[in-house]
């Protein structure tokens, strides 16, 4: 390791030379409090920022043993560093100064959710904060003078304000961690107490706007409401850090939210989607847990499917077209909800969260006097409503349904959640004698049983990651994107990948797929299951070409997903059969 004098010199003595004469830095210096590597340097001083990093040991920065002793609290403290790092960056640095990006540090920091990510690197006796820094210029010469304010004057400071114990606000610090402990600990009780979801008492769940997912705050004549369990829906459970909770559970079966317009029922299905993740204090959703395997699904017209059997929904098209192995370059609203769902079955969902506001009508309902009016025969699209009992029952695969709009949803629901203003009511047994009082006049058109689940095995050729010769290009500039070689893959409907750090996991978990994952016959689901161990074990960055920052772990549902739509995907013809039930 270098001096970080000489890295001084070396400023110094390439100040007003050409921009590549920067490229003299990279290597490791000495800082005493922590070491700075400088990883990567920018090309120009328009390209993406240099990546540098700071280590220290654990010992040095004064974290307690505790607080890293396990995989949730080092997510936890990681996510709180990355945080205070970058109130640091706010605090210190002057900003802007040249062309570019001259003069700017950033750190990859997340929103509400609390994410594993590599901003911030925990292992067992050292911290690594990665950063990137716009390494000055005057036009296109270096200002050697500014890079070492920036490098010896600005970011001991941050770094001194933000990795060191000594200088953190320590009850915020361990409330932090704690509430992250708590809501992982939630999740993971789920499924003993026979639960799917937990809304806790006292849950805040608006948001501040469509586009702002920060909480909504009380304005002089606009209260926020907080959650309140229906007394028959209420359980316990037990947080280890905070103590028991009180709040509503969903059980597995059919359960759909009603109630009038503008009562508060997307809000309370988006918090349920989002409970796959933990959330910051503060936030509102500290205590709404969801089960991991819940997807949200919606219609998508448009998007590209390529050879799933979409037959337990869709059977019979016209001209005889085959829908047991059914592609398109362009579905239809209700052929693209059926294959949502049923991709989602193949890689394992056990919670299907959907919304009207998002689904296809003719894929959600079929009414009595348009099934007398158009026969069976004449009608290729089996609605969800005649197919989520079988879901439920043969699958285990329950679902949590918005439904303002259907009563004949009553028939097929074990339990109705009815919001009214803003506040939950359990009206299932009110809902019990409508359907008795009121009989359906639906015939019923789900077959004897659900049908098949795709297990599709996807061929090499489909992952090309490369523009032209030979060099890897996967590029992801906002949340619902990558370009993955010169296959554009658009992620705008996958609800549940809130944070564009996860997309660029995605991106690059797509190549180490198929470059690793992907064996003799082996399906996209155990393929992906490969992937998610060696993440498990190697963390994030065994995604990476090169040392980054800026990657937070993605779901294999949100990985299998991005893989279903991109348009080169082709899979192998010989399918091979899931086990279930088969289709009448
Ligand atoms: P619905 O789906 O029933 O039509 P939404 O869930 O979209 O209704 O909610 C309608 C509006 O009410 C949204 O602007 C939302 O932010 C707001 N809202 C939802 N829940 C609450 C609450 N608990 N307190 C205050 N406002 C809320
Ligand atoms: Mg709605």
């Amino acid at each position: 390791m270098a001096s970080s004098e000489e890295l001084r010199r070396t400023l110094r003595r390439i100040d007003g030379k050409g921009y590549r004469a920067y490229r003299d830095i990279c290597g490791r210096y000495d800082f005493r409090e922590y070491s700075l590597s400088v990883d990567h340097v920018q090309g120009d001083p328009f390209a993406a920022p240099s990546r540098v990093s700071v280590r220290l040991g654990i010992e040095e920065s004064g974290f307690r043993r505790e607080l890293v002793s396990s995989r949730i609290r080092r997510i936890a403290l990681s996510d709180f560093l990355t945080r205070a790092f970058q109130k640091a960056i706010d605090a210190v640095v002057r900003g802007r100064r040249g062309t570019g990006h001259s003069g700017l540090f950033q750190i990859d920091v997340g929103a509400q959710e609390v994410l594993e990510s590599n901003s911030v690197v925990l292992e067992s006796t050292a911290l690594e904060a990665r950063l990137t820094v716009g390494l000055p210029a005057s036009g296109r010469r270096v200002l050697g003078r500014q890079a070492e304010d920036m490098l010896f004057m600005e970011l001991p400071q941050i770094v001194r304000r933000s990795l060191f114990h000594r200088s953190l606000p320590a009850e915020e610090l361990e409330t932090h961690v704690k509430i992250v402990e708590d809501q992982a600990s939630l999740r993971s009780q789920l499924q003993a107490n026979g639960l799917l979801a937990f809304v806790a008492n006292g849950s805040l769940l608006p948001r501040k706007s469509g586009v702002d997912d920060r909480p909504l705050t009380a304005k002089p004549n606009d209260l926020v409401v907080p959650f309140q369990s229906p007394p028959d829906l209420e359980i316990e459970l037990h947080r280890p850090n905070l103590g028991p909770l009180r709040g509503m559970g969903i059980r597995p079966g059919v359960t759909l939210i009603v109630g009038g317009g503008f009562h508060g029922k997307s809000t309370l299905l988006r918090a349920l989607e989002r409970g796959i993740y933990d959330h910051i204090p503060g936030d509102g959703r500290e205590a709404v847990v969801t089960i991991e395997s819940a997807v949200k699904v919606r219609a998508e017209d448009g998007r590209y499917i390529e050879k799933v059997d979409l037959s337990p929904f869709i059977d019979g098209l016209p001209l005889g077209k085959s829908t047991t192995s059914f592609s398109t370059d362009n579905a239809s609203g209700s052929t693209s909800q059926a294959a949502n769902i049923l991709e989602a079955l193949e890689m394992g969902a056990q919670l299907l969260l959907i919304d009207e506001d998002t689904s296809a009508t003719n894929f959600i309902i079929r009414d009595s006097r348009m099934q007398s009016l158009v026969a069976k025969a004449r009608e290729p699209i089996t609605p969800f409503i005649d197919k989520v009992q079988q879901l439920a029952q043969e699958q285990q695969t329950s679902s949590i349904l918005v439904m303002g709009g259907s009563g004949d949803y009553f028939d097929v629901a074990d339990t109705v959640i009815m919001m009214d203003e803003y506040q939950p009511f359990n009206v299932t047994s009110k809902v019990r004698k409508i359907v008795e009082a009121q009989p359906s006049q639906r015939a019923l058109e789900g077959g004897t049983g659900f049908g098949q689940i795709p297990r599709r095995v996807p061929l090499k050729e489909s992952f090309d990651p490369s523009p032209g010769r030979r060099e890897v290009r996967i590029d992801s500039k906002k949340l619902d994107h990558i370009l993955f070689g010169t296959i554009s893959i658009d992620l705008s409907a996958l609800e549940q990948l809130v944070n564009p750090s996860q997309t660029r996991a995605v991106g690059e978990a797509i190549h180490y797929y198929s470059v690793y994952c992907m064996g003799k016959g082996l399906s996209l689901r155990e393929g992906l299951q490969r992937l998610m161990e060696d993440l498990e074990k190697g963390g994030l960055d065994v995604l990476s070409r090169s040392k980054v920052g800026n990657l937070a772990k993605p779901r294999l549902f949100e990985i299998a997903f991005a893989i279903n739509r991109m348009r080169s995907l082709r899979v192998s013809n010989s399918r091979p059969l899931s086990g279930s039930t088969t289709h009448s």
